[in-house]
């Protein structure tokens, strides 16, 4: 990647209205609604808002755009904060759209007094055919024509409680033959009886998103407010109100939203998933959540440089998964001790090695590290490899285990497999080998090599442990372009686990937050479920390197 990048469209925006001295410094916001935890498509925003903010020294603040209250809990909101702060983030001010709620209704009753907001008694039915239709203009009802003092009145009443939800609810007066459907006297609030988890019943009616949040930027002074392409049809609305109402000049911009193949990014869907119990939660390790993410070992720096790489487009675009999980790659080859873990043993008994002898091996942690230190890893007689290492009877280029082959234990000797073993069934129980003494891993003297190299654990010292592997969540590469329900679409073989895996001990030293690459497995890291009496790790992507080609273009 070349270091000189090209300025994306907003950072474009916001260099000439710094220019222009239009503003002295800039203030955007990430604007959450509390209704989920958030995916990774909120991190693009997140990274994108933060990120533009501490490019040209303004700031971010973080907004819960809460005005939806049967669907929003303080659950939520918690987890929010976490993972921005996760991420790397770290917010001007924490602020809530409930907070404006008197501001807002004050907003509303000044547009009401300059005769540009009425109280319509239409049922939603009624206010849907009276809009028309894109090829014809809309109708004005009886409603439309009332006067300020009535509309004021009515309004009060309406917060006051005198009606029932649904009963009247309160429309910008614009134009009815507007192309624009949304400009055809929008709702900007409606009666809704519900506990909200923060103003609890202090209120019964709500304002709409298109009144709550362009007010709320313009009331922190949000400079440059940036959201998803399917807003661009607000925008004039946003700038209408903004206009009408004589307030701090907010302005709108639009991004492409990130989707990614394999996987959906609604929290409406993702939702189900957790209701259904289809997924362990939010935080599910094949989830695209943040959380799920961060329990599957994903590093914030991957996920950054992530969205750093995808940069901002103006039409969607499906993003390959597999470029996250090279951002993945990148950062923990750097970050994760190497460790050697057996998934599925085959017995190998060095026969000309002393019984009951035990060395311990010198090994570095992480060879893409210096300071990163060794481990000791125990040699005994008898060892587990993996059962895929070894074949009777090899194709030609089989560089592992077979009869009168030899390979290299990692970190250890050559062996040569003398014997198979088998019960009488027929199945292999186990290998006889010998070793090469003067074979010693960093010792050259044997003058053989070998093509192969495979990972081993003893067994007398080995450690049991869990293993879950992943893959993709849905079947579908594309999973807005599907028939049906999304759910049909779901892969059933995206857990897999292994009850029982062999560790060498090294690997105990696993705290949480430890990335460890077991050799030519992949990336694990230890899950949050795990106990000393039943260790878990999860993995977080394999060692195959699709993208690394596409990369160095
Ligand atoms: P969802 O459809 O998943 O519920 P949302 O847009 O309703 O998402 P919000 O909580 O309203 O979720 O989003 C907060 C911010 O994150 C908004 O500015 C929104 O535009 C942005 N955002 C949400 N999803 C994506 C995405 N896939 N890509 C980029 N930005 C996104
Ligand atoms: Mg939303």
């Amino acid at each position: 990647m070349s270091e000189e990048k090209s300025l994306n469209f907003i950072e474009e925006i916001i260099e000439s209205d710094l220019e222009a001295g239009k503003y002295k410094s800039i203030l955007t916001r990430f604007p959450p609604e509390p209704n989920g935890y958030l995916h990774v498509g909120h991190a693009k925003s997140i990274c994108l808002n933060f990120g533009l903010a501490q490019k040209y020294g303004g700031k971010t603040n973080l907004r819960f755009d809460d005005t939806n209250p049967e669907k929003e809990e303080t659950e939520y909101v918690e987890s929010i904060k976490q993972d921005i702060e996760w991420l790397g983030f770290q917010w001007a001010e924490e602020l809530y759209t409930s907070d404006y709620f008197e501001q807002l209704y004050q907003l509303a009753v000044k547009l009401i007094e300059k005769g540009l907001a009425y109280v319509d008694d239409s049922s939603s039915e009624e206010i849907a055919i009276q809009k028309g239709t894109p090829t014809q203009p809309g109708v004005a009802n009886t409603y439309r024509s009332r006067s300020v003092a009535e509309n004021l009145q009515l309004f009060a009443d309406m917060r006051a409680g005198k009606y029932n939800d649904g009963e009247k609810v309160l429309r910008a007066k614009i134009d009815l033959a507007a192309p624009n459907m949304l400009m055809r006297d929008p709702l900007l609030y409606r009666i809704k009886r519900a506990h909200h988890h923060r103003t609890g019943d202090d209120w019964c009616i709500y304002p709409m998103y298109d009144f709550a949040h362009g007010q709320s930027d313009s009331l922190e002074a949000i400079t440059h407010s940036i959201c998803t392409l399917e807003f661009v049809p607000h925008r004039p609305l946003y700038d209408w109100l903004i206009a009408q109402l004589d307030i701090f000049p907010s302005h709108q911009y639009e991004f492409a939203r990130l989707n990614m193949s394999y996987t959906v990014m609604s929290k409406r869907k993702l939702l189900k998933l957790v209701n259904d119990n289809i997924v362990s939660g939010w935080d599910d390790p094949r989830m695209p959540t943040i959380s799920g993410m961060r329990r599957r070992g994903y590093t914030p720096k991957a996920i950054r440089d992530f969205c750093e790489r995808i940069g901002v487009a103006k039409r969607d675009n499906l993003i390959d998964l597999s470029l996250l999980e090279f951002f993945v790659r990148e950062d923990l080859n750097k970050k994760a001790d190497r460790r050697m873990v057996v998934f599925d043993p085959l017995k190998v008994v060095i026969t000309n090695y002393a019984d009951g002898q035990l060395e311990n091996l010198s090994a570095e942690n992480n060879p893409e590290d210096a300071d990163s230190g060794t481990r000791n890893i125990p040699f005994t007689k008898e060892i587990y490899i993996e059962r895929d290492d070894f074949m009777e009877n090899p194709p030609k280029k089989y560089f592992r285990l077979a009869p009168g082959q030899m390979v290299r234990l990692k970190y250890a000797y050559i062996i040569r497999c003398d014997e198979v073993v088998k019960d009488e069934a027929g199945n292999i129980t186990e290998v006889h080998c010998s070793y090469l003494p003067e074979s010693k891993s960093g010792d050259d003297s044997s003058g053989i090599k070998v093509k192969g190299t495979l990972h081993w654990v003893s067994i007398a010292e080995a450690k049991h442990i869990e293993i879950r592997l992943y893959d993709r969540l849905f079947t579908a590469e594309d999973m807005d372009d599907t028939e049906g329900e999304y759910t049909d679409y779901l892969n059933e073989h995206s857990l897999q686990v292994i009850q029982k895996a062999y560790a060498e001990p090294a690997l105990l030293d696993a705290t949480q937050q430890t990335p460890y690459q077991f050799l030519r497995k992949g990336y694990f890291i230890l899950d949050k479920n795990s106990s000393p009496d039943h260790i878990i790790f999860n993995r977080t992507v394999g060692l195959k390197d699709s993208w690394a080609k596409e990369m160095k273009k």
